[in-house]
């Protein structure tokens, strides 16, 4: 007997488990549609303009210990203002807490921990269904979950009413999770007005809303208009806390740049959470590399890098706007008598196809199409060399 006999592997997850499906499959014309990230026409990842452009600019930096805190607090400075707003008060007047994480994973990792230790009894309410780490994350941090609804499948929409009822029937004062924009799985998000009431009946029930904003940017391809929900609740007036990752926006995957900030009623407060939140941190891994965060630091503060950014932001998200629409128009121009347009009313970098399982392993047997068995397609593997044969193949699957 040895000391690991009773370590069995663990489960796989679900995108990975795509990834090397999608890898063992010898075919030249394969798509992998599993893994959220954007690709160019040839399905290779790309490095953005902006990228480059920071890249050039702190190659003359030297990142010694001194330094490191100043990148930091001006990255963290720079990431609240891309959520909470340019002129906003909060940022303006110090009343939040802001740390450096690990990507968006990282950033949730942290809120959880901070969770469990100062609101040891509370539970996390995610949406129904929400990105598959979510529950691995709050259950690593040894807090409880619910679900609340969210997705309708007949509508392949929200189903805003069952939404609303189980934020009514929640303890008062639950922490629930909520995607700001281009929601992953499904690529439904509430509209305007729909978050307007979210938000009043949070305020009734004093919920504390967390937000994940792992798209901001790949909604409507503008970086304000997707920080809309956050603003909502801002003017109305909560306390919230926000995980962002750059890893999308700013096709950083691999760097592992994100931010945490929680909101607080005053600089006191802030300067408390702040210190328990590097202390959560400082017994993990100690702080972040510093690299990701000066690119990110520089872009965001570089007004010329920036506006190159915000045209990239665009070209992304209308690029995958321009693939959802060719996909549809193509399944209709097949003969294809099923509804599609859920396919272009919904957002950012996943379609939620509503393909069974069966249909999903069709694809991937008959035509080396690989995505999560949901069905959930992410857009951004979808090419302009790619779409017809996935809209025929999908169309056969389906007829
Ligand atoms: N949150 C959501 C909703 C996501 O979809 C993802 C990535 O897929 C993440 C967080 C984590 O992103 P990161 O790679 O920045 O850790």
């Amino acid at each position: 007997c040895s000391w690991w006999d009773h370590v069995t592997p663990a489960p796989k997850d679900p995108v990975n488990a795509v990834t090397e499906a999608f890898l063992a499959d010898p075919c030249p014309y394969k798509i992998n549609l599993g893994v959220g990230a954007y690709r160019d026409d040839e399905g290779k990842p790309i490095v953005l303009q902006c990228v480059r452009e920071a890249e050039g600019k702190i190659a003359a930096t030297n990142f010694l210990e001194s330094t490191s805190t100043a990148v930091s607090s001006k990255f963290v400075e720079e990431s609240a203002k891309l959520v909470y707003g340019e002129d906003s008060d909060v940022v303006k007047e110090g009343r939040f807490a802001g740390i450096q994480a690990l990507s968006g994973t990282g950033a949730c990792r942290l809120f959880a921990e901070f969770q469990k230790r100062f609101f040891p009894d509370s539970r996390i309410y995610l949406p129904d269904p929400t990105w598959s780490n979510h529950h691995n994350i709050w259950r690593d941090a040894h807090v409880p979950e619910r679900t609340f609804h969210y997705y309708h499948p007949d509508s392949k929409g929200l189903n805003f009413v069952a939404l609303m009822d189980d934020v009514k029937n929640a303890p008062d004062g639950s922490f629930f999770l909520l995607h700001p924009c281009a929601h992953n799985p499904t690529g439904v998000d509430p509209s305007d007005e729909q978050w307007q009431q979210i938000s009043s009946l949070f305020k009734v029930k004093n919920h504390f809303p967390f937000f994940d904003v792992a798209y901001q940017g790949f909604a409507s391809g503008d970086l304000e208009r997707d920080a809309r929900a956050i603003r909502i609740f801002l003017e109305d007036g909560h306390l919230i806390g926000c995980a962002q990752s750059f890893a999308k926006n700013m096709g950083l995957y691999g760097h592992r740049v994100g931010c945490l900030s929680v909101l607080c009623n005053n600089k006191i407060q802030a300067v408390a959470i702040k210190s328990q939140l590097q202390q959560i941190a400082s017994t993990m891994y100690g702080s972040p590399p510093i690299h990701g965060i000066a690119l990110v630091s520089k872009i965001l503060s570089h007004p010329d890098i920036r506006a190159i950014w915000h045209k990239e932001v665009k070209f992304m998200a209308t690029h995958v706007q321009r693939m959802r629409a060719t996909v549809r128009e193509a399944l209709e121009k097949l003969g294809s008598p099923l509804n599609w347009q859920h396919i272009t009313n919904q957002v950012g970098m996943f379609c939620f196809s509503g393909l069974t399982p069966n249909e999903v392993d069709l694809l991937a047997k008959e035509f080396h199409i690989y995505m999560t068995k949901d069905g959930r397609i992410s857009m951004g593997g979808v090419t302009a060399k790619n779409v017809d044969y996935l809209a025929n193949a999908i169309h056969e699957v389906t007829a």
